[in-house]
């Protein structure tokens, strides 16, 4: 597609990063965990490695394509279907109102501007999400859920970005 738009695609590749995507889903083990510290720290390690090796291909002009063979794209084929059951999870949403300390972060990080909060601080969602997963996992408490049995965070581990010092964009005020 981008071909056809003129655009020059000379390198592309892939990394391995942590799971950020741990929707509430039976079996129980279906989707690959949130990795604890420790193993997040490890993913990390070595995709900053092949970050580097990259990094130092484009400076070298080199041209590689990469994933576009028989099992790049049935890999690039399951994901979307990965993604297609997960859409079923976007009318799924909701704040549980005895975690929820009424920060307002999950309205000014969401991207799409799909959370609206209320009057009387009861937080809404639209039909605009891109199941970015930003407002479950960065909710300081852990107050958004997607489905009831998420309030169980310790078995729906949240994804809380690569290091503490992370910082979601915020788009609004
Ligand atoms: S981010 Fe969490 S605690 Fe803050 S308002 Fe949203 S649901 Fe409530
Ligand atoms: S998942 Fe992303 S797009 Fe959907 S409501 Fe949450 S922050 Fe907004």
């Amino acid at each position: 597609m981008m071909d056809k738009k003129g655009y020059d695609i000379f390198y592309t590749n892939h990394l391995i990063m942590p799971t950020n995507f741990n929707l509430p889903y039976e079996p129980e083990n279906y989707w690959k965990r949130v990795p604890l510290e420790d193993e997040r720290n490890k993913i990390l390690a070595v995709a900053e490695k092949k970050l580097q090796m990259i990094c130092e291909d484009i400076l070298k002009g080199e041209r590689k394509i990469d994933g576009t063979g028989v099992v790049g794209r049935l890999a690039g084929a399951l994901q979307r279907k990965t993604y297609w059951i997960g859409n079923g999870y976007k009318s799924h949403f909701s704040v549980s109102k005895e975690k929820c300390v009424n920060c307002g972060l999950c309205y000014r990080m969401c991207p799409s501007a799909n959370i609206s909060i209320k009057e009387d601080g009861e937080k809404v969602f639209g039909d605009k999400c891109m199941l970015c997963v930003k407002c479950y996992n960065l909710c300081p408490v852990n107050a958004v859920l997607i489905c009831e049995v998420s309030i169980d965070d310790k078995k729906y581990r949240r994804y809380k970005g690569p290091s503490k010092e992370f910082r979601p964009v915020e788009y609004r005020k």
